[in-house]
């Protein structure tokens, strides 16, 4: 079975509960260090070199272990790392416990640490296991009558309660949080399809449905932003407008249906042999122009050839297998040219095509 690796999210929280558990580590050491100072009067066992390592040294060499040990598997089995830090949150607060004297009565709070850390991710499962725990501790506690007085049992009693509504308040705390990643992930998908519907009418917008080529809008849109390019950096461009020739017959002859079929095998060629850096439009009616960059006259001359050939070559089943030709105006741009300008000049160049015979490449 394929388990997915952590999120970025149960990583920066996993991380963040194992620099809480630094902290609770630093602040136990604190404690115990304040409790041999400052007891040495009432209680001298509890600062004696005996009590020093066992109930402080040991404890925390050992919570500081489990907490090398929790940075191990957060580094190299990051899989693991939730688990392994709900886990050592119970090892620790048992610790913990064990080791701090009768006297703190409110000891069994520290039983706070697992609760949080469970309700820290969200999982009830989690939350469930470590209110079973404190379940059982406390019942212990209640029922050792052999230490404590009847007012320690109504203290007791109290901490079993703070832990009861805690450990409810956190399954609370954990439907909320399902109830909110359920409404932010509803809401996502709205955002998702609605920026896939966004992406579909702004395609819509800038193509033409018959030939799925860029259309008229879209052409002279790109033009302007290429000639607005060229003040600041040059570079060379061609602009080529194509007309299919005696197209009014192949309507007339074969019916407008066969008419589209060429005009979508005519845009098909196109699209075939222009570049990456090129671009194809239909202008309008049987009329298609290209924009070719980055690169000289010639070899964008050599690309409208072999369109011309491509198309003058290209059998149309539904024409008995005739095929069309088209006339080709190009014009090479130079600096100081304007958008209508440049346009002019090829559409010049392409009616001295028609004039002259049709099926041909005249540039200007
Ligand atoms: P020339 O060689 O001088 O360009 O002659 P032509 O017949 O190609 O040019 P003309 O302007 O006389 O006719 C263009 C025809 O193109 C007329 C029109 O019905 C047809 N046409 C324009 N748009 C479409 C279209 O989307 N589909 C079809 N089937 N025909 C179209
Ligand atoms: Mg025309
Ligand atoms: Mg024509």
């Amino acid at each position: 079975m394929h388990i997915p690796p952590p999120t970025p999210r149960q990583t920066y929280w996993n991380r963040m509960i194992l620099n809480a558990f630094w902290l609770v580590l630093l602040v136990h050491l604190l404690t115990q260090i304040i409790i041999c100072c400052s007891m040495q009067g009432d209680y001298p066992w509890l600062s004696g070199t005996s009590y020093l390592t066992g109930n402080v040294l040991i404890p925390v060499i050992m919570i500081l272990g489990i907490i090398l040990t929790l940075e191990t598997i957060y580094k190299w089995r990051p899989l693991l790392s939730e688990i392994c830090n709900v886990a050592a949150s119970h090892l620790i607060a048992i610790l913990m416990i064990l080791n701090l004297n009768d006297i703190f009565y409110v000891k069994p709070l520290i039983m706070l640490i697992p609760l949080l850390v469970s309700m820290l991710y969200l999982r009830s499962i989690y939350l469930k296991a470590t209110s079973i725990l404190c379940v059982t501790y406390m019942i212990l506690l209640l029922l050792d009558t052999s230490v404590y007085g009847n007012s320690l049992h109504i203290q007791n009693m109290i901490i079993a309660f703070i832990l009861t509504g805690t450990a409810l308040a956190g399954f609370g705390i954990i439907a909320r949080g399902h109830d909110l990643m359920q409404s932010l992930e509803s809401s996502l998908k709205s955002e998702q399809d609605l920026r896939i519907q966004n992406i579909i009418m702004d395609r819509l917008s800038k193509v033409d449905p018959l030939t799925e080529l860029y259309n008229h809008k879209t052409f002279h849109e790109y033009l302007g932003w290429l000639i607005e390019h060229q003040q600041s950096n040059p570079f060379p461009m061609q602009l080529a407008v194509l007309d299919i020739d005696n197209f009014k017959k192949v309507n007339d002859q074969y019916g407008h249906w066969v008419g589209d079929i060429v005009l979508r095998q005519v845009a098909g060629i196109v699209l075939k042999h222009i570049g990456a850096d090129d671009f194809a439009a239909r202008y309008g009616g049987e009329e298609f122009v290209v924009i070719l960059t980055a690169k000289p006259l010639e070899d964008s001359r050599r690309i409208m050839t072999q369109i011309l050939h491509g198309i003058a070559e290209l059998p149309v089943a539904e024409m008995e297998g005739n095929s069309v030709t088209v006339s080709i105006g190009m014009h090479d741009y130079a600096g100081t040219d304007s958008k209508s300008s440049t346009f002019q000049q090829a559409d010049d160049a392409l009616y001295e095509a028609k004039k002259t015979g049709k099926n041909k490449i005249v540039v200007a």
